[in-house]
């Protein structure tokens, strides 16, 4: 296993969203109530006295949506200004993005992934369940006019609902650098949807743009799992994200902490985890918790997603209440 040093921090696990693949086909689950988020100030102690001295260099926010978080700005301006915090992403669905990109960039933040999971409006609101399509288009625009690089798109393919869309999707490379990542549906979230429409592999979507442009091994920024490629003569990159076709355990560098202060080891597996959150508020040592998150990171090599099945009722979090 690689060296950990990448954290994933949901700052929400609200989202005014409502993606099909994400919300379980009951009803969403309810999210923490505000009391129970990490605050800003215990973020930054998590960051500056707990993460950093461990090693860890990366960290992303997201959620939930991380911008219907009021100081999501400051909390960006805090985190970049932390010596040895020095690469800091965020993830975001769009919607708030245009007021919202260039006072993030002021803020310290230079790369952005946005969910876009078509072109189409019409489709756009049938997987989101909202008429947005053009206010996350604005979104993009606005941080791609801001200087956001690289500007990373996140599409989950779903069988029968976007799939025909990765050509067109991937297209938005040709003239621009961005980078357009396609993610393997996962059984996570909806999992009524995933018996439906079952899910499409990286490999078929790899070949099905071989044939119509050409493709090349490339590199991205921070390109994790993800394998990478250019188009022929694009400016951009295309990235396949295969955890359900590949296990990439073995290249896994990141634990997650979530908005109510659970750190877990491993996204398919809640086995291990640690309510950092409970240590702060009762006042535990940072060294104290540097132990926990050592022992946590000890573990992990041990747990694999494979293991979730004798999880069993502890898998019980969407992406959207786990920080996706
Ligand atoms: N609200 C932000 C957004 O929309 O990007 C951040 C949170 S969202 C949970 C983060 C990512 O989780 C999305 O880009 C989506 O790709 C991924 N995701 C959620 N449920 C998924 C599923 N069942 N399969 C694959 N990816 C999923």
């Amino acid at each position: 296993m690689p060296f950990v040093d990448y954290l994933r921090i949901s700052l929400i696990d609200r989202c005014h969203y409502r993606c099909t693949y994400c919300v379980p086909a009951d009803g969403v689950e309810p999210a923490s109530p505000l009391p129970e988020l990490l605050t800003h100030g215990e973020l930054v102690t998590l960051v500056r006295d707990v993460f950093v001295p461990l090693g860890f260099r990366k960290f992303r926010l997201t959620g939930g949506e991380p911008l219907l978080r009021a100081d999501t700005v400051d909390i960006v301006r805090s985190l970049a200004a932390l010596p040895g915090v020095q690469d800091l992403a965020l993830t975001t669905n769009g919607d708030r993005l245009a007021p919202l990109a260039e006072p993030l960039y002021q803020a310290g933040l230079r790369r952005l992934n946005i969910s876009l999971d078509s072109l189409n409006p019409d489709t756009f609101q049938k997987i989101t369940g909202r008429d947005r399509w053009q206010r996350v288009w604005n979104g993009i625009l606005a941080a791609a006019a801001v200087g956001f690089a690289p500007l990373k798109l996140n599409v989950v393919v779903i069988p029968g609902i976007n799939d025909q869309e990765v050509p067109a999707l991937a297209a938005l490379t040709l003239d621009r650098p961005w980078h357009v990542r396609f993610i393997e549906f996962m059984p996570i979230g909806n999992e009524t949807l995933f018996g439906e429409k079952g899910w499409v592999d990286s490999a078929t979507l790899r070949q099905q743009l071989q044939d119509q442009f050409g493709l090349e091994p490339a590199t991205c920024q921070g390109n994790g799992p993800a394998d990478v490629f250019r188009l022929r003569d694009a400016q951009g990159t295309v990235g396949f994200i295969s955890q359900m076709s590949e296990c990439f355990c073995d290249r896994c560098n990141r634990l997650r902490l979530s908005a109510d202060g659970w750190l877990r080891p491993c996204l398919l597996n809640e086995v291990g985890q640690q309510n950092l959150k409970t240590w702060l508020r009762g006042g535990a040592d940072p060294i104290l918790l540097q132990a926990t998150v050592a022992q946590l990171l000890q573990d992990k090599t041990n747990i694999h997603f494979k293991d979730r099945e004798r999880g069993g009722d502890r898998y019980t979090r969407t992406m959207a209440r786990i920080g996706g």
